[in-house]
Protein backbone atom coordinates (compact mmCIF):
# COMPACT_ATOMS: atom_id res chain seq x y z
CA UNK A 1 0.00 0.00 0.00
CA UNK A 2 0.84 3.48 -0.40
CA UNK A 3 -0.01 5.63 2.43
CA UNK A 4 0.78 9.52 2.01
CA UNK A 5 0.64 12.31 4.77
CA UNK A 6 0.00 15.43 2.89
CA UNK A 7 0.99 17.75 5.16
CA UNK A 8 1.16 21.90 5.58
CA UNK A 9 -0.46 24.60 6.83
CA UNK A 10 -4.09 25.48 5.88
CA UNK A 11 -3.85 26.94 2.60
CA UNK A 12 -0.90 25.64 1.59
CA UNK A 13 -2.64 23.48 -1.58
CA UNK A 14 -2.98 20.16 0.22
CA UNK A 15 -6.96 19.88 -0.85
CA UNK A 16 -5.70 21.28 -4.59
CA UNK A 17 -3.20 18.50 -4.83
CA UNK A 18 -4.55 15.97 -3.27
CA UNK A 19 -7.37 16.00 -5.84
CA UNK A 20 -4.86 15.32 -8.33
CA UNK A 21 -2.26 12.90 -6.80
CA UNK A 22 -5.72 10.75 -5.93
CA UNK A 23 -5.86 10.11 -9.88
CA UNK A 24 -2.42 9.69 -10.41
CA UNK A 25 -1.72 7.17 -7.69
CA UNK A 26 -5.40 5.73 -7.11
CA UNK A 27 -5.48 6.51 -3.87
CA UNK A 28 -8.48 7.28 -1.53
CA UNK A 29 -8.50 11.12 -0.13
CA UNK A 30 -9.02 10.90 3.10
CA UNK A 31 -9.63 14.69 4.31
CA UNK A 32 -11.13 15.36 8.13
CA UNK A 33 -11.89 18.85 7.01
CA UNK A 34 -13.90 17.38 4.21
CA UNK A 35 -15.18 14.62 6.77
CA UNK A 36 -16.14 17.68 9.64
CA UNK A 37 -17.99 19.66 6.99
CA UNK A 38 -20.22 16.64 5.32
CA UNK A 39 -21.01 16.02 9.34
CA UNK A 40 -22.13 19.94 9.39
CA UNK A 41 -23.99 19.82 6.53
CA UNK A 42 -26.00 16.37 7.36
CA UNK A 43 -26.78 18.49 10.81
CA UNK A 44 -24.90 15.32 13.51
CA UNK A 45 -24.51 15.71 16.68
CA UNK A 46 -20.75 15.64 15.95
CA UNK A 47 -21.06 18.26 13.37
CA UNK A 48 -22.87 20.39 15.71
CA UNK A 49 -20.07 20.32 18.36
CA UNK A 50 -17.36 20.63 15.74
CA UNK A 51 -18.73 23.53 14.01
CA UNK A 52 -18.33 25.08 17.45
CA UNK A 53 -14.56 24.85 17.48
CA UNK A 54 -13.82 24.98 13.62
CA UNK A 55 -15.70 28.65 13.54
CA UNK A 56 -13.17 30.15 15.95
CA UNK A 57 -10.28 28.39 14.05
CA UNK A 58 -9.36 25.43 17.22
CA UNK A 59 -8.68 22.05 16.67
CA UNK A 60 -11.18 19.41 17.61
CA UNK A 61 -10.58 16.93 19.78
CA UNK A 62 -8.15 14.05 18.96
CA UNK A 63 -10.73 10.90 19.26
CA UNK A 64 -12.96 12.69 17.30
CA UNK A 65 -11.16 12.72 14.29
CA UNK A 66 -9.03 9.42 15.14
CA UNK A 67 -12.82 7.65 15.46
CA UNK A 68 -13.53 9.12 11.59
CA UNK A 69 -10.22 8.04 9.94
CA UNK A 70 -10.62 4.62 12.23
CA UNK A 71 -13.76 3.93 10.22
CA UNK A 72 -12.78 4.80 6.52
CA UNK A 73 -9.93 2.89 6.97
CA UNK A 74 -11.90 -0.27 8.08
CA UNK A 75 -14.39 0.21 5.69
CA UNK A 76 -11.71 0.41 2.82
CA UNK A 77 -10.04 -2.91 3.09
CA UNK A 78 -9.21 -3.01 -0.84
CA UNK A 79 -7.76 0.61 -1.01
CA UNK A 80 -4.45 0.61 -2.78
CA UNK A 81 -3.37 3.43 -0.29
CA UNK A 82 -4.87 6.35 1.16
CA UNK A 83 -3.19 10.38 1.24
CA UNK A 84 -4.03 12.06 4.84
CA UNK A 85 -5.11 15.46 4.41
CA UNK A 86 -4.94 17.42 7.25
CA UNK A 87 -4.79 14.60 9.23
CA UNK A 88 -2.49 14.02 11.52
CA UNK A 89 -2.53 17.68 12.87
CA UNK A 90 -0.77 16.78 16.38
CA UNK A 91 1.60 13.87 17.76
CA UNK A 92 -1.54 11.90 19.63
CA UNK A 93 -3.30 11.94 15.74
CA UNK A 94 -0.24 10.51 14.35
CA UNK A 95 0.49 7.77 17.27
CA UNK A 96 -2.97 6.48 16.49
CA UNK A 97 -2.73 6.64 12.59
CA UNK A 98 0.64 4.40 13.33
CA UNK A 99 -1.25 2.04 15.41
CA UNK A 100 -3.87 1.89 13.11
CA UNK A 101 -2.65 1.15 10.30
CA UNK A 102 -0.28 -1.45 11.89
CA UNK A 103 -3.57 -3.77 12.66
CA UNK A 104 -3.94 -3.35 9.07
CA UNK A 105 -0.59 -4.69 8.49
CA UNK A 106 0.73 -1.27 6.58
CA UNK A 107 2.10 1.71 7.65
CA UNK A 108 2.97 5.83 6.42
CA UNK A 109 5.12 5.50 3.26
CA UNK A 110 5.74 9.09 3.78
CA UNK A 111 4.64 12.51 4.80
CA UNK A 112 5.41 15.05 1.91
CA UNK A 113 5.01 18.86 3.60
CA UNK A 114 4.30 21.27 1.49
CA UNK A 115 6.14 24.85 2.68
CA UNK A 116 4.47 28.34 2.26
CA UNK A 117 5.48 31.58 4.18
CA UNK A 118 2.52 32.91 6.37
CA UNK A 119 2.30 36.28 4.38
CA UNK A 120 1.13 33.96 1.44
CA UNK A 121 -1.24 31.88 3.40
CA UNK A 122 -3.71 34.37 4.83
CA UNK A 123 -3.42 36.11 1.29
CA UNK A 124 -4.66 32.72 -0.52
CA UNK A 125 -7.27 31.14 2.12
CA UNK A 126 -8.59 35.03 2.34
CA UNK A 127 -8.95 34.28 -1.33
CA UNK A 128 -10.52 31.31 -1.21
CA UNK A 129 -12.93 32.68 1.39
CA UNK A 130 -14.40 34.95 -1.35
CA UNK A 131 -15.79 31.69 -3.27
CA UNK A 132 -15.28 28.88 -0.80
CA UNK A 133 -18.37 30.04 1.21
CA UNK A 134 -16.14 28.58 4.07
CA UNK A 135 -16.95 31.00 7.05
CA UNK A 136 -13.05 29.59 8.49
CA UNK A 137 -11.31 31.30 5.82
CA UNK A 138 -13.24 34.67 5.48
CA UNK A 139 -12.16 36.22 9.19
CA UNK A 140 -8.72 37.17 9.72
CA UNK A 141 -8.91 36.14 12.99
CA UNK A 142 -9.68 33.05 12.65
CA UNK A 143 -7.11 32.44 10.04
CA UNK A 144 -4.80 34.07 12.42
CA UNK A 145 -5.81 30.85 15.28
CA UNK A 146 -5.91 28.65 12.38
CA UNK A 147 -2.01 29.36 11.98
CA UNK A 148 -1.31 29.81 15.39
CA UNK A 149 -2.73 26.26 15.75
CA UNK A 150 -0.64 25.03 13.03
CA UNK A 151 2.61 26.42 14.64
CA UNK A 152 1.88 25.21 17.69
CA UNK A 153 0.46 21.55 17.67
CA UNK A 154 0.61 20.55 14.27
CA UNK A 155 3.94 22.11 12.71
CA UNK A 156 5.84 19.36 15.45
CA UNK A 157 5.03 16.35 13.52
CA UNK A 158 7.67 17.74 10.95
CA UNK A 159 10.22 16.03 13.18
CA UNK A 160 7.80 12.85 14.55
CA UNK A 161 8.12 11.54 10.62
CA UNK A 162 11.45 12.74 10.31
CA UNK A 163 13.34 11.12 13.00
CA UNK A 164 11.37 7.96 11.40
CA UNK A 165 13.32 8.83 7.73
CA UNK A 166 10.03 9.45 6.67
CA UNK A 167 9.93 13.44 5.95
CA UNK A 168 9.90 15.27 2.45
CA UNK A 169 9.86 18.92 1.88
CA UNK A 170 8.33 20.28 -1.10
CA UNK A 171 8.43 24.07 -2.37
CA UNK A 172 4.49 24.99 -1.99
CA UNK A 173 5.12 28.20 -4.12
CA UNK A 174 4.63 28.34 -7.76
CA UNK A 175 2.22 26.66 -10.56
CA UNK A 176 -0.08 23.88 -9.65
CA UNK A 177 1.92 22.00 -12.32
CA UNK A 178 5.18 22.27 -11.11
CA UNK A 179 4.06 21.54 -7.25
CA UNK A 180 2.67 18.57 -8.50
CA UNK A 181 5.43 17.27 -10.48
CA UNK A 182 7.44 17.73 -7.67
CA UNK A 183 5.15 15.68 -5.13
CA UNK A 184 5.23 12.76 -7.88
CA UNK A 185 8.64 13.09 -8.20
CA UNK A 186 9.18 12.63 -4.30
CA UNK A 187 6.61 9.88 -4.33
CA UNK A 188 7.96 7.85 -6.93
CA UNK A 189 11.17 7.88 -4.78
CA UNK A 190 9.02 6.34 -1.65
CA UNK A 191 7.23 3.68 -4.25
P1 LIG B 1 -9.24 21.96 7.12
O1 LIG B 1 -10.34 21.78 6.13
O2 LIG B 1 -8.25 20.83 7.10
O3 LIG B 1 -8.59 23.32 7.01
O4 LIG B 1 -9.92 21.91 8.57
C1 LIG B 1 -10.89 22.85 8.97
C2 LIG B 1 -11.08 22.77 10.49
O5 LIG B 1 -11.53 21.45 10.84
C3 LIG B 1 -9.81 22.99 11.31
O6 LIG B 1 -9.57 24.36 11.56
C4 LIG B 1 -10.14 22.22 12.59
O7 LIG B 1 -11.04 22.96 13.42
C5 LIG B 1 -10.93 21.03 12.05
N1 LIG B 1 -10.04 19.87 11.75
C6 LIG B 1 -9.81 19.32 10.52
N2 LIG B 1 -8.96 18.28 10.63
C7 LIG B 1 -8.63 18.17 11.93
C8 LIG B 1 -7.77 17.31 12.68
N3 LIG B 1 -7.05 16.33 12.07
N4 LIG B 1 -7.70 17.49 14.02
C9 LIG B 1 -8.41 18.45 14.64
N5 LIG B 1 -9.21 19.32 14.01
C10 LIG B 1 -9.33 19.19 12.66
Amino acid sequence: MLNLVLFGPPGAGKGTQSVKLVERFQLIHLSTGDLLRSEITAGTALGIEAKQLMDKGILVPDEVVIGMIRSKLTSNPQANGFIFDGFPRTIAQAEALDNLLKELHTSISGMLALEVNDEELIKRLLNRGKDSGRSDDQDESIIANRIKEYNNKTAPLASYYSARGKYTGVNGIGSLETIFNDLCGSIEKLK
